[in-house]
């Protein structure tokens, strides 16, 4: 189809992100299936509801236009989910593939983000009030999801990830005094192995991983707590927040 004005234009977008956000429906069960962290399968559910609720937005949106519903190819998702595929097919470590999945989810997000920025933006210029509120929406929904991905991974996804690689005696070339070191010993045997081998003299002899410090819990080691098959978590601060009741 020829496109030559801005409502054209616009519809077209609209069929992009319609057909973008059918397909983030089929492949957000697959993605929270293939995650083992449990307030990132939760992330991904609630955000699959949203997902949802944003396809039928769509669908009125197009019926304000006076069109039917229609989705139109989105090669961008497709490409993405199948980035998002392929790093679940080849990640055998669970907590790893948290951290790759994590990465797939956001690519999506800012995706949408964009398009829904651009589409606001567009009603906006065509006084489309009622249509950019609805779009706005699902903007800020796309927003929450990806800031969400975002605390998930620096506060506990990332860190359960390294973690796993130390445990298959990767080594660690960076010294990370400026940042925040792993816990040790809530991390179970292998951590407290670790944590031995290295105030044995290993070479991380300059590394501030507790020996001769005092026994005070980092921030990570509060959050930590294992799964049902013995997998390292730690919960973000804002789970730890909602649980103290503040
Ligand atoms: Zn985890
Ligand atoms: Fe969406
Ligand atoms: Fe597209
Ligand atoms: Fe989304």
């Amino acid at each position: 189809m020829t496109i030559s004005t801005f409502d054209e234009l616009f519809m077209n977008m609209l069929r992009d992100v319609y057909q973008a956000e059918k397909q983030h429906v089929k492949a957000l069960p697959k993605m929270a299936r293939n995650t083992v962290h449990p307030e990132l399968r939760e992330a991904m559910e609630q955000h699959l509801e949203e997902t949802e609720a944003q396809v039928e937005r769509l669908e009125q949106i197009f019926d304000m236009l006076g069109s039917k519903p229609k989705g139109q190819k989105c090669e961008a998702v497709e490409g993405l989910l199948e980035e998002a595929q392929e790093i679940m097919d080849e990640v055998d470590e669970e907590v790893v593939r948290d951290a790759g999945v994590i990465a797939a989810a956001q690519a999506l997000e800012h995706y949408e983000i964009a398009r829904y920025g651009t589409l606001v933006a567009w009603a906006r210029r065509m006084g489309e009030r009622d249509i950019m509120r609805l779009l706005q929406q699902s903007l800020r929904e796309e927003h929450n999801a990806n800031h969400i991905l975002n605390e998930l991974a620096e506060e506990a996804i990332n860190a359960e990830a390294q973690e796993m690689r130390e445990e298959e005696g990767g080594e660690i070339e960076e010294d990370e005094d400026e940042m925040e070191r792993p816990a040790r010993g809530n991390g179970g045997r292998r951590m407290q192995q670790m944590a031995q081998e290295r105030s044995s003299g290993g070479r991380r002899s300059g590394s501030r991983s507790g020996r001769g410090r005092s026994k005070e819990p980092s921030d990570l080691e509060r959050r930590a707590y294992k799964d049902k098959q013995g997998n390292v978590h730690y919960h973000t601060r804002a789970y730890m927040r909602q649980r103290g009741g503040g």
